[in-house]
């Protein structure tokens, strides 16, 4: 029983995002860029835009250029289809996006690290949900930020809400992360990932 325990405590360690925020316009990007940070790579719904709107803010546009203006790389990295993802990237001046990505699966991932070459430490994603982005950046090795949904997907399966509901209720019990509390985790410390 008591080993059973444990091995569910790890594998809720796949489900811890490096920093949590309330969204992206909270993000420190000098502190990124000076903990070393090169390649930002960015989840589209509910972390930049609503599921159900279609034009980029003002504060999104901002925020790209803002990555762009500390040198960063940004990479769009989406699991919906290249319609959706290539009209919101090029309405908010983003040059490298991917679509159909399949997070929490490995692949375009792969593409990524490939194409800009950069080391695990150097790459963070930033998204609003375990089961996709957090763990995917964590299978990757790279550090991943976690920000509250910008509005409820229904379109999200059943399945997907229900796991989002039970991870932040596990990990909140672990006394990992409370819904709401936000911090900036340990960026640039000691953080082990998995
Ligand atoms: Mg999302």
């Amino acid at each position: 029983m008591a080993d059973k325990k444990k091995g569910n405590f790890l594998l809720l360690n796949y489900f811890k995002p490096s920093i949590y925020l309330e969204s992206y316009e909270k993000i420190n990007l000098a502190s990124l860029k000076n903990s070393g940070i090169k390649l930002v790579m960015c989840d589209m719904d509910n972390t930049l835009i609503g599921w159900n709107e279609r034009i980029p803010s003002p504060d999104v546009i901002n925020f790209v250029k803002n990555v762009y203006s500390q040198n960063m790389e940004f990479v769009l990295f989406s699991n919906n289809i290249r319609s959706r993802v290539e009209n919101f990237a090029k309405k908010a001046g983003i040059t490298n996006y991917f679509w159909d990505c399949k997070k929490p699966l490995l692949g375009k991932m792969k593409i990524v690290k490939k194409l800009f070459k950069y080391k695990e430490e150097e790459m963070i994603l930033i998204g609003d949900q375990f089961v996709t982005d957090v763990l995917v950046a964590n299978r990757a090795h790279i550090k991943s930020i976690l920000v509250s949904p910008l509005s409820r997907n229904k379109q999200e399966s059943k399945t997907v809400q229900f796991l989002e509901k039970h991870i932040s209720k596990r990990l909140s019990q672990e006394n990992i992360l409370h819904e709401g509390f936000y911090n900036e985790g340990e960026i640039g410390g000691n953080y082990e990932i998995l």
